[in-house]
């Protein structure tokens, strides 16, 4: 009988019958359904779930989003743009092509990605490579993921890494609120986001260091790497 099973049916299940049902004698009892996935054959949902969620691998970048003192919608934002969920011009066009996906960023609009948006248009690039010189982390910024990780993982001292952290986030949320304000007919000038980038960051840097912090708030915290970046660009 296994021998006809196998022709018709995939292996996992035949050997599920071998071991289960081969010596099954046939009685008066109607066949009822039995649910393999719990031990008394009872349907339960808590294990179709763990039957039908497809784990996803623990992304340790992702880890490096969430961060005490930086506001939760800053993190949110990364997180979003991280996995391509914020909705640019692009996606947007191609829900309805009818919106307009020229970006709005640029002196020659062009194609508004989220590469785009965030690294490669002409503000985004300036502001990218004038905080990464400042900071030392030189080298190509291939792609918006790999700029990120090269601020995620500078092997500084504990503090400096902290800091390199909220410094990229702080310049997505920077961006994207630069490109909604012009998108309402607002104006946000290059010098206004290096202006609220270097606020918010003293701003998370005093609330994460809080404890580390004297009297003369404002001189302990140039012990810093991420106030030295402040100070060199409010200039
Ligand atoms: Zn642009």
């Amino acid at each position: 009988m296994l021998v006809a099973l196998e022709a018709a049916l995939p292996e996992y299940v035949v050997e599920h019958i071998r071991i289960n049902f081969l010596y099954v004698q046939l009685g008066e009892e109607a066949d009822k359904p039995c649910w393999t996935k719990s031990s008394r054959g009872n349907f339960r949902v808590k294990s179709a779930w763990e039957l039908l969620r497809q784990k996803a691998d623990m992304n340790e970048d992702l880890n490096l989003l969430w961060i005490k003192g930086l506001p939760f919608k800053l993190s949110y934002l990364a997180w979003r743009i991280w996995n391509g969920k914020v909705p640019v011009a692009s996606l947007m066009h191609s829900w309805n092509p009818t919106i307009s996906q020229d970006c709005m960023c640029c002196s020659i609009p062009v194609e508004e990605t989220i590469e785009h948006l965030f690294l490669k248009s002409e503000v985004a690039f300036r502001i990218w490579d004038h905080y990464s010189r400042v900071a030392g982390l030189l080298g190509p910024m291939i792609n918006l993921k790999q700029t990120l990780r090269r601020w995620w993982s500078s092997n500084s001292s504990y503090r400096i890494q902290v800091v390199f952290q909220v410094v990229a986030i702080v310049i997505l949320w920077c961006l994207w609120k630069r490109r909604n304000t012009i998108l309402h007919g607002g104006s946000f000038s290059e010098r206004k986001v290096i202006w609220e980038i270097n606020d918010i960051i003293l701003k998370a840097i005093k609330t994460r260091f809080k404890r580390d912090i004297g009297r003369n708030g404002r001189i302990s915290l140039l012990i810093y790497r991420g106030i030295e970046i402040t100070v060199a660009l409010t200039v």
